[in-house]
């Protein structure tokens, strides 16, 4: 073990899933599908992995899901119910070392550097970790550990479900060498396909790859991609401790979205629980932001600083979609592989009644709030919401739900955001 190979990615192990086999532990060995909303709008949060077997993914249209799987168990995602479970397990690494970089609810990188002295060399840490999550949380995760963020992330999941996989110092080129170069985080299917066109199917054929080439292919993403192929990577684990400067929620979707409503839909849900944190915390926004990808990586943001900040999902949307239009029409409506939303500028809330703002508005707000606390996020809906025949299962909702894969973005990219990553991925 080199004494360089200090970074640590926690992984925890189809989160939402394995939080529902605790407390439905019949359901162990059968394919069961996460979902915020069960209706035809909702979107896979998470799938067991025998569920996986039949093509389900994350950020899965739930109708497509239930064609590849119907004998799945669905069951709509209880957010209140995994927060609490996020929250100890960002509070057992923190016991560790004060550098987490969290990296969503269930990831987070940790850099454990100087630390030996007090819990040993880092895969003994790593060791620890897994144990404590399963004693302290009763689910398994995973971790891989090696000089940097992206080898690290690229061994968790290897080493899928409860793994530990350590990279020693050095041998970064020769453990990507043999692996598909979807493993690659910034690889998303599109770029797969093209790089496949060209022969290049391992991560080791990338790094074969004359520069030229791939610049040819990708612009200047073209030596980023060579260069990580190596295993290199220099962005440092950034501790996130203290007030979050921005809050952001965002989705990659496995195939290119064509549908404006579906698109809409998941920015609403991502206001929604965007509101939900600033609430929580007393908070509110100045500036609202909008970030749109297009295959492969062009990536786009924008953002409106109205006169007065907010933390009503109402207007988070609505300056959001607004955003959305304008972008999305500039860009001849294409088909989209990411969209996010954000809110920057953090204050405290010191809302004053605007004109034409209601007090009963503002108060309905809390009520929601508190429910959805008690309760989950299933409790309240908007009347609007629930249109859909299975009501009865929950509304057709569509959850927040961030990137599978952090595709042209790497590990860090938002460091200080709480909720990169927010939703789950699928490992
Ligand atoms: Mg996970």
């Amino acid at each position: 073990m080199s004494d360089r190979a200090t970074v640590l990615h926690v992984d925890l192990d189809a989160f939402y899933v394995s939080m529902e086999l605790l407390r439905h532990p019949e359901l162990r060995g059968a394919p069961v599908v996460v979902a915020g909303g069960l209706g035809n709008r909702g979107v896979v949060n998470t799938a067991s992995y025998e569920a996986r077997k039949f093509g389900v993914r994350s950020a899965m249209a739930v109708s497509q899901a239930r064609r590849l799987c119907p004998q799945a168990v669905f069951l709509a995602s209880d957010y209140a119910y995994y927060s609490k479970a996020s929250k100890q397990f960002h509070a057992i690494l923190r016991d560790f070392t004060p550098l987490v970089e969290p990296a969503g609810s269930d990831e987070a990188y940790l850099d454990v550097r100087g630390t030996e002295h007090l819990f040993g060399a880092p895969e003994a840490v790593a060791a620890t970790i897994k144990q404590r999550v399963r004693e302290e949380i009763g689910i398994s995760a995973s971790i891989g550990v090696s000089v940097n963020k992206l080898v690290s992330k690229v061994a968790s999941d290897a080493g899928k479900p409860d793994g530990l996989v350590v990279v020693a110092e050095g041998t970064e080129a020769a453990f990507f060498a043999p692996r598909p170069i979807r493993e690659l985080p910034m690889v998303g299917r599109k770029t797969a396909e093209i790089l496949g066109g060209l022969g290049i199917h391992t991560i080791g054929d990338i790094a074969r790859t004359p520069e030229s080439a791939l610049v040819a292919k990708f612009g200047r993403h073209g030596a980023d991609l060579r260069t990580r192929a190596f295993g290199i990577y220099d962005a440092p684990v950034v501790s996130s401790r203290g007030d979050a400067k921005s809050i952001s929620r965002d989705i990659t979707f496995d195939e290119d979205e064509p549908d404006g409503d579906r698109l809409r839909a998941v920015l609403r849900s991502q206001a929604e629980r965007i509101s939900h944190e600033l609430v929580k915390s007393g908070k509110a926004a100045r500036t609202v932001s909008l970030r749109l990808r297009f295959p492969p990586f062009e990536t786009l943001s924008r953002s409106v600083t109205p006169q007065v900040t907010t933390d009503l999902a109402d207007e988070i949307y609505s300056h959001g979609c607004a955003l959305f239009e304008k972008a999305w029409d500039e860009n001849e409506r294409r088909p989209v592989r990411l969209i996010g939303i954000g809110v920057h500028n953090i204050v405290e809330r010191a809302r004053q009644l605007r004109l034409g703002e209601t007090l009963e508005a503002d108060r309905l707000q809390d009520t929601v709030e508190s429910l959805r606390d008690r309760f989950g996020d299933l409790t309240v809906r908007r009347a609007n919401e629930l249109r859909s025949p299975y009501r009865h299962h929950g509304p057709d909702y569509i959850p927040p739900f961030t990137a599978p894969k952090f595709d042209a973005e790497l590990p860090g990219s938002a460091a200080a955001e709480i909720g990169h990553g927010d939703g789950e991925d699928w490992e």
